[in-house]
């Protein structure tokens, strides 16, 4: 349907041109027009090509790549004319885009619909019109190829029609092409930003194409997966980055979520350089253009092995934490039982024990308590190694827990004839925040060692000084047989005797140094030892005086 409207351009001359019909699907139709990006940019060789090409085949001295827009048409390539735009309405092409087939014009003048355009009946003359829709792949006819000559013509042999068709599906595929280049530019400038941003991230982030295929890796992603800073990933998939386990979740869940909803998150791995599995925590989004249509896809990955190692730690804890139970229960709870039997028996208590009797019982009785004790020392040591072990500060004074330890020991100093000595004079008003049954247990275990490794009737002297640099010494010094110098560095580990047969005599575990270690390390001070083998021992405790 052709409206005849004034002529806009200069509405005094009364002239009734008909200006085109507007399509039905007129806003879709710009708004396609409008992806290209396309009007009033500068002309383009590609372009000028086809248009050049277009007039030499069919053999006219104008020929434009016109481009329909809301009221005007805007020329992106014109052979052989001067002006870079008209209006919509004295448009030859407003009329051609209402078309599939090529339209033509064979003499404008003949024709009531153009008799009157000023393109007509001025510059430049238009006569013979043909125009051939450019048509996007999703059907939007944005404007034409068309051909134009300053006389009539017969309109176009088959020859000629079908060439302008060809060349106007090439201007097609060229902004196609350019419409393309141009979103990858954007993603590829999406892409540096994204490498400049994560960059320094120790994750892994990669971007893969919609069917698979790896496009980028930021350098820390090429160490995980052993790729070197420059090495081509374009041969790589999504699939070789991760192990075979795992690609069902890849492809049937992570990147069907991903492509579904936007993104996906999970637990998944990586493939590393030597062929292990590294666990990570992933995250894999979808990427779409304004189309809709996917454009990447695009994933971070953080290496999580060492939160499996704390979980694996706290599976080991745990673990600990069960078998303490079980031994308290199963192993220490029937032997102070057995104990308390014993005791009895031993004391006369259920009736008089012949001598030989007795003396089994008293053995008996003495391994027995040697046992509770190993099993206690062995308890006090694995809570000591769970992390949880807390102390239960207090601010106490340091001769006090002196004093405590050394009455605790005073009966076994006794039957050995052993005199203990404290020198607390110096450190009667010195505070320390501790906790006080662990630094008592500390200093009893030093004092027993000292006992143990004394001879008969010798003395131990206890000293507590304060330091200048607010920490508290505890000093155990013993006249016993001292420990060899090479023996020093491992008097504190776990089950360590100097002389397996000689500690075996005097009894003891080898946890006590180990267990007063972790005592002192949790109050963040230090347990040191200097000896000579026959010059006895002196055993210290340094503690700050107040816990941080
Ligand atoms: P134990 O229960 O065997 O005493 P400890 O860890 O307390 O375990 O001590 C480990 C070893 O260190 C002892 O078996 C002993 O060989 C040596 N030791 C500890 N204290 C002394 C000391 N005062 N004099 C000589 N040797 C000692």
């Amino acid at each position: 349907m052709y409206v005849p409207i004034e002529h806009p351009l200069n509405p005094a001359l009364g002239v009734t041109a008909m200006a085109p019909a507007v399509p039905a699907d007129e806003a879709e139709r710009i708004r396609a027009l409008l992806r290209y990006e396309i009007l009033d940019t500068p002309s383009e060789a590609s372009f000028d090509h086809l248009t050049r090409l277009a007039a030499t085949i069919i053999g006219v001295p104008i020929a434009l790549v016109s481009l329909v827009d809301t009221d005007r048409q805007w020329f992106k390539s014109k052979f052989g004319l001067g002006v870079d735009e008209t209006g919509r309405d004295i448009s030859f092409c407003g009329h051609s885009i209402l078309q599939e087939a090529p339209f033509v014009v064979p003499d404008a003048i003949l024709d009531d619909r153009f008799a009157d355009n000023p393109l007509v009946t001025g510059e430049p003359g238009i006569r013979f019109y043909a125009g051939a829709p450019l048509r996007t792949p999703d059907g939007y006819r944005l404007g034409t190829l068309c051909v134009i000559d300053t006389e009539p013509r017969n309109g176009l042999t088959e020859f000629e029609s079908n060439a302008l068709v060809a060349l106007a599906s090439l201007v097609v595929d060229e902004m196609e092409l350019h419409r393309a280049e141009r979103i990858l530019a954007t993603q590829q400038g999406d892409l540096n930003r994204y490498y400049e941003v994560m960059g320094a991230s120790t994750d892994f982030m990669g971007l893969a194409s919609p069917d698979g295929k790896i496009i980028g890796i930021n350098p820390a992603g090429r160490r995980m997966v052993g790729l070197g800073d420059n090495e081509d990933v374009s041969t790589l998939t999504i699939g070789s980055l991760h192990p075979v386990r795992i690609h069902d979740m890849v492809f049937t869940e992570a990147i069907p979520t991903a492509m579904q909803k936007g993104s996906w998150r999970g637990t998944s791995a990586l493939l590393s350089s030597e062929g292990h599995e590294v666990p990570v925590d992933q995250v894999v989004l979808c990427h779409r253009d304004e189309d809709g249509k996917i454009s990447f896809l695009s994933t971070i990955s953080r290496d999580i092995s060492d939160r499996s190692e704390v979980d694996r730690l706290r599976d080991v804890e745990v673990l600990k934490d069960e078998f303490i139970s079980t031994v308290s229960h199963e192993l220490r709870t029937p032997l102070t039982s057995i104990i308390a039997s014993l005791g009895l028996l031993a004391d006369g208590v259920i009736g008089p024990l012949d001598a030989q009797v007795q003396e089994v019982v008293n053995i008996a009785l003495i391994n027995s308590e040697r046992l509770v004790h190993l099993v206690d020392d062995i308890l006090d040591y694995e809570r000591m190694e769970i992390s949880s072990f807390e102390l239960k500060l207090a601010m106490v004074s340091a001769a006090g827990l002196v004093d405590s330890a050394i009455m605790a020991v005073d009966g076994t100093a006794t039957e050995r004839n052993i005199q203990i000595v404290g020198t607390t004079e110096a450190a009667d008003d010195v505070m320390v925040e501790c906790d006080p049954h662990r630094v008592i247990q500390m200093l009893i275990n030093l004092l027993g060692n000292a006992i143990k490794f004394s001879p008969h009737s010798s003395t131990i002297s206890v000293q507590v000084e304060l330091f200048s640099d607010n920490t508290v010494c505890f000093s155990v010094t013993d006249q016993g047989h001292g420990i060899e110098e090479e023996m020093l560095p491992k008097l504190f580990d776990p089950f360590w005797q100097a002389d397996s047969s000689a500690s075996r005599s005097v009894g003891g575990s080898g946890l006590g140094l180990a267990i007063s270690r972790r005592i002192a390390e949790q109050h963040d001070g230090r347990i040191e030892v200097t000896s000579k083998r026959g010059a006895g021992s002196t055993f210290s405790v340094i503690l700050p005086l107040r816990q941080s």
